[in-house]
């Protein structure tokens, strides 16, 4: 018995069924997103940015996009910002602030909060080396020293 072009034909037919849009697209398990193509950070221009953003990285209780001071209960949503060219850095901003994206990404889930303070916390789908809840640096201190463990400390 020979095997002719006729039964590769039909398994190669069959392996196409199984995956039907799979050429040109490698099926990586690289997490948990499906050819969802994370939003860019955004840019920092201005020395009022830059000292928005490191304010409320540090003590929290301010959007760190535009400055305003956010009530103890208000809910933040951790964005990405571009600090300097090279690596993304995370800090909390307003509702008023957060892009429509990140607003959908987030609508449909309950926030975290925050282990310092307890604010609510809105975080992306896709997580950034995260085990915390933590909206500033400030909380983390508070947090860690709830915990009394000053080796957890961070610079
Ligand atoms: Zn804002
Ligand atoms: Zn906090």
């Amino acid at each position: 018995m020979v095997r002719g072009p006729d039964e590769r034909g039909a398994v190669r037919a069959a392996a196409l069924r199984l995956s039907p849009r799979a050429p040109g697209r490698a099926h990586r398990g690289t997490g948990s997103r499906e050819g969802e193509v994370p939003a860019a950070p955004r840019g920092v221009t201005t020395d009022e940015q830059r000292a928005w953003l490191s304010a409320a990285r540090r003590c929290g209780g301010r959007c760190a996009a535009c400055g305003r001071p956010l009530a103890a209960d208000e809910p933040v949503y951790v964005e990405r910002f571009m600090l300097t060219r090279m690596v993304p850095v995370e800090a909390p901003i307003g509702a008023e602030c957060a892009s429509s994206g990140l607003l959908a990404e987030t609508g449909g889930r309950d926030p975290e909060r925050c282990a310092g303070c307890c604010r609510p916390i809105y975080y992306r789908a896709v997580r950034w080396n995260r085990r915390l809840a933590l909206c500033s640096r400030r909380c983390r201190y508070r947090y860690v020293a709830a915990r009394q463990a000053p080796m957890a400390r961070e610079g």
